[in-house]
């Protein structure tokens, strides 16, 4: 079987192959866009269903909104439409016909979503509102990464409506922590939460909080967002209820989004140069059995095997397929990244036992068949801490501390990675910096030192610590 490109050699390519060889994703006939394979589309519903049972428990109700939003929905707020424009596809016919009002194709749902919600909010009784969508949203793009950057992607938009701005405050703050703790307890990527500058903040939004995690290339991904819409969008859409005095008010309200960038994420995270590397609690198939000889008692223990081990609550497959080599299977499954493999043979079989080898560091250790599926479950457990603690010790060693732009810009360059600095705040600083390094601020992290040093662009007093790297 052909190997990747080893990810020393070319990052870029190493991904796409990974993404490919694995199964996870293709290219389509349409520019821009991609078709997920049942073996990405997997892990994509793994990762749907850790979050979607986290939004349940924090109170939010699934519901579904027209892919189609009347153009002249989009135009209300102002900074919204000046946002989007640029990445808006647009239906102008429909059924033979020109249409009067023409139709974008939802880049997000803000705007529909706020006209429903003027209907559905008229005291404060109906308040807090929480509604999340599961749906593909469509961004023009030229370029495809697979995962990365699509015309079409899927995702979940969060959206709500409250009766203060704290409320709302919180909730998108809420929401945030949701995601870190999915980056962190599922996908086993330490991730660093804080505000965006004004300069990245989301279009229509007051406040925009996310994510940022650190990937094997050392650049940044922006794994999670979410946003304190204050009442812009309520104001456009005339949402008002009537507060507990009586009186009209416009609820406050957040939005809050992750996507199918959470599998470029996992990847890029913890992949190598044999293939995928997957986290057991996000792996469609967390064990696979691979019998070594095709002899019927041998192949009878490992259907064994994998009985106890779906017993033991582990997502388990057999590899029965015919006229394949013992060493063919195990590059292929960890070319996807399946966290255990279990192998067993004649000479196991006669001792009782079974051998568990590790994807993420190659262990192999002899089980006895008595005990497997709790072995099983530990090593599981294990691997996945493992995973975590390499991704946070890879982000530690690549985190520095200039104090000048030119160790700054130097370290751009040299080593890449995150740089902890001083900002002044000013927008013009933010874009020099940029423009001299292809760094951005990534966000500035709700933990702040309480002694700032001078801005590490101007020299002006500092006012927040930020992050900076470049990122996808
Ligand atoms: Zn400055």
């Amino acid at each position: 079987m052909k190997g990747v490109t080893p990810r020393s050699e070319d990052y870029s390519r190493w991904y796409t192959d990974v993404v490919q060889r694995a199964e996870l994703a293709d290219y389509s006939p349409v520019r821009g866009s991609m078709v997920i394979r049942p073996y990405g589309y997997a892990l994509w519903e793994n990762i749907q269903k850790a979050l979607d049972g986290m939004f349940k428990e924090t109170g939010h109700q699934n519901a579904y909104f027209p892919l189609l939003i009347p153009h002249s929905f989009i135009e209300k707020e102002a900074e919204h439409v000046e946002g989007f424009s640029p990445e808006l596809a647009i239906v102008t016919h429909g059924g033979g016909k020109e249409l009067d009002d023409p139709l974008v194709v939802r880049p997000t749902s803000e705007t529909i979503i706020n006209s429903m919600f003027a209907k559905w909010i008229k005291s404060y009784r109906d308040l807090p509102l929480l509604i999340n969508q599961w749906a593909n949203v469509v961004r023009w793009e030229m370029r495809t990464r697979l995962f990365l950057r699509t015309t079409e992607f899927l995702w979940q938009e969060g959206h709500t409506a409250h009766e203060t701005e704290e409320e709302a405050r919180d909730e998108a703050r809420l929401m945030l922590e949701v995601y870190a703790r999915f980056a962190e307890e599922w996908a086993a990527t330490p991730v660093i939460l804080g505000t965006k500058t004004e300069a990245e903040k989301f279009a229509g939004a007051v406040e925009s909080f996310s994510i940022e995690a650190m990937m094997g290339d050392l650049k940044a991904l922006q794994a999670g967002t979410s946003h304190y819409l204050g009442q812009n969008f309520a104001r456009a859409f005339e949402t008002r209820f009537l507060d507990r005095n009586n009186e009209l008010q416009y609820p406050h309200q957040t939005s809050w989004g992750a996507s199918t960038r959470l599998v470029g994420m996992t990847v890029m995270v913890h992949g190598d140069d044999q293939g995928l590397v997957l986290p057991p609690k996000l792996a469609p198939h967390q064990a696979v059995v691979v019998p070594i000889r095709d002899d019927d008692s041998v192949i009878e223990a490992a259907w064994g095997i994998t009985g106890a081990l779906h017993e033991g609550g582990i997502r388990t497959t057999m590899d029965d397929r015919e006229g394949l080599t013992p060493g063919f299977k195990f590059n292929d499954w960890e070319m996807k990244g399946v966290p255990l493999r279990i192998e067993i043979g004649q000479r196991d079989l006669a001792s009782g036992t079974a051998v568990l080898a590790r994807r993420d560091s190659g262990t192999r250790t002899s089980v006895s068949l008595e005990g497997i599926a709790a072995a099983a479950a530990d090593l599981l457990e294990d691997i996945q801490q493992s995973l975590f603690d390499k991704a946070s010790a890879h982000m530690d060693e690549h985190t520095s501390y200039p104090s000048t732009f030119e160790e700054l810009a130097e370290g751009v360059k040299e080593e890449g990675g995150f740089f902890h600095a001083a900002w002044c705040g000013s927008p013009d600083c933010e874009a020099q910096i940029q423009h001299h390094t292809q760094a951005t601020i990534r966000n500035i992290p709700f933990d702040q030192p309480d002694e700032l040093a001078p801005c590490v662009f101007c020299g002006a007093p500092g006012e927040h610590l930020v992050v900076l790297a470049k990122a996808y």
